[in-house]
């Protein structure tokens, strides 16, 4: 760290309708009614095209240096948690020079499984919040199908609470969805979304038949939430290894999975495919489709047959399934995690028996940072799919490098490491993806404060995202 403006000359000073103001460069004095002004929250001001910035407090944090995805230099100044001037930076308690380091807007993962409670051996809220803050992410979106489920208001406001008390990063809840789940209180109790709706069996999972999703989808179409699918269709029989686990849920099953889903979504519902694993269900889907790491860089080929660790539904693919998911790109509207971590002990037992699902969360952006360094795929396209459309699909404001957005950011170095499971911090202790090459971040940022620096975390301040139908007079959390 170190700070750039630290000889700057003392600056003049302004007053104007009770701000007062610092000319920086003595030059190009504008007053608001002549240049557009952007009030953020009543505690900022900044003028667009004019080096004015209100003086009423520090800014918190510099980001100097950083070189912006269209190609521009400028400095990010940030304060309380949002960003509130981009160009030439101020002086601040804290300056950060980014030469030479990607500076990227922290990831969204919508689908993670933190477990914790009774399942906490595997992964709780610190170890797993933790892991997604080593791998620049500073918002997750927890699964319902935990233990006990997510499937009354009294459970959810249970787990709200433990993720409170323990998380290190931003987080929001998903509701269960069955049968008898009371929607609308759960609603009014925050969650952000419902599901994942399970239209399979699937671990902890009870899947929903056609009239129950039906009239599901449609009570949520009321709320105007949004319904998060896990789609897959299987057949009966005992999965002896990946490639028979792959043929009792095939692609063909994933694809009528997915058109079963939106023939009975006659509501209109706002549909989000979770984990879309072959590019037949990713043609056939038309709400919004999320991918996973391992669906992109796992094969069977890879793998082997027998290794019940990669496990997970829906299965790891052939390698020609894998190429076609890669085909797709364009259309795989983001990356997320499906973070389901359990032990090696857990996973190390006949293939029958074991549990499906692999940690990830750690490992999403810098395997995918990688992939950017050997010019497979864009840095614009990888902060599309990681940070930007995730934040719209569950309506929270965007991190970025424009005044109000999110101040959430992850910095990565221009070179990979090969992935070890010592350097992870996921509690379950090991990663399906040993020996890939990542970019992991060097320092993460969250709500304009770092908190992950070299291997060395603080806890901020971080945020619970409820959803739009929270009613929080009614709730006490
Ligand atoms: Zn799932």
């Amino acid at each position: 760290m170190y700070r750039r403006n630290a000889g700057v000359r003392q600056p003049r000073l302004l007053r104007h309708d009770n701000i007062l103001f610092r000319d920086i460069n003595r030059k190009n004095i504008v007053f608001p009614d002549r240049v557009p002004v952007t009030s953020l929250e009543n505690s900022m001001t900044i003028w667009s095209g004019a080096d004015l910035i209100c003086m009423d407090r520090r800014p918190a944090l510099v980001l100097a240096n950083i070189q912006l995805p269209e190609g521009r230099r400028a400095d990010i100044t940030i304060r309380d948690g949002r960003i509130v001037h981009t160009g030439a930076g101020e002086a601040a308690d804290v300056m950060i020079d980014c030469t030479g380091l990607f500076v990227l807007p922290a990831a969204v993962d919508v689908h993670v499984h933190m477990r914790g409670g009774s399942q906490s051996a595997k992964e709780d809220w610190t170890t797993g919040s933790m892991s997604a803050l080593a791998g620049g992410v500073t918002v997750v979106v927890d699964q319902p199908n935990a233990i006990p489920p997510l499937t009354t208001p009294e459970a959810f406001l249970a787990r709200v609470r433990e993720a409170q008390a323990h998380s290190f990063c931003s987080f929001a809840i998903n509701s269960g969805v069955t049968p008898d789940t009371p929607i609308e209180a759960m609603w009014a109790a925050g969650a952000m979304a419902f599901g994942e709706i399970f239209f399979a069996p699937s671990s902890y999972g009870e899947a929903l038949g056609t009239p129950e999703l039906s009239s599901v989808l449609g009570r949520i179409r009321a709320l105007e939430g949004l319904a998060t699918i896990h789609a897959e269709g299987v057949t009966p029989g005992e999965d002896t290894g990946l490639a028979t686990h792959d043929a009792l849920r095939s692609s063909e099953h994933e694809r009528e999975a997915v058109l079963a889903v939106q023939a009975c979504n006659t509501s209109d519902c706002r549909i989000h495919f979770c984990h879309m694993s072959t590019a037949k269900a990713i043609d056939a889907a038309n709400g919004s489709v999320e991918v996973t790491p391992h669906h992109l860089f796992l094969s069977r080929e890879k793998t082997g047959d027998s290794n019940s660790r990669f496990k997970v539904n829906p299965p790891i693919r052939n390698e020609r399934e894998r190429k076609a998911l890669w085909a797709r790109w364009d259309r795989i509207d983001m990356i997320a995690s499906d973070h389901a971590p359990h032990t090696m002990a857990e996973k190390e037992i006949p293939f029958p028996d074991a549990p499906a699902g692999v940690p990830g969360v750690e490992t999403m952006v810098p395997l995918l940072m990688a992939e950017v360094l050997d010019r497979r795929i864009t840095l614009p396209d990888l902060i599309r799919k990681t940070a930007i459309a995730p934040a719209a699909l569950i309506g929270i404001p965007p991190a970025g490098y424009t005044p109000g957005n999110r101040a959430d950011f992850a910095l990565y170095p221009q070179s990979a490491v090969t992935v070890e499971p010592e350097i992870l911090h996921s509690r379950c202790g090991w990663t399906p993806f040993e020996g890939y090459r990542a970019v992991f971040p060097e320092t993460v940022i969250l709500g304009g404060t770092v908190v992950y620096r070299d291997g060395e975390f603080s806890r901020g301040n971080p945020a619970w995202f409820a959803g739009k139908g929270y009613a929080p007079q009614t709730r006490q959390v």
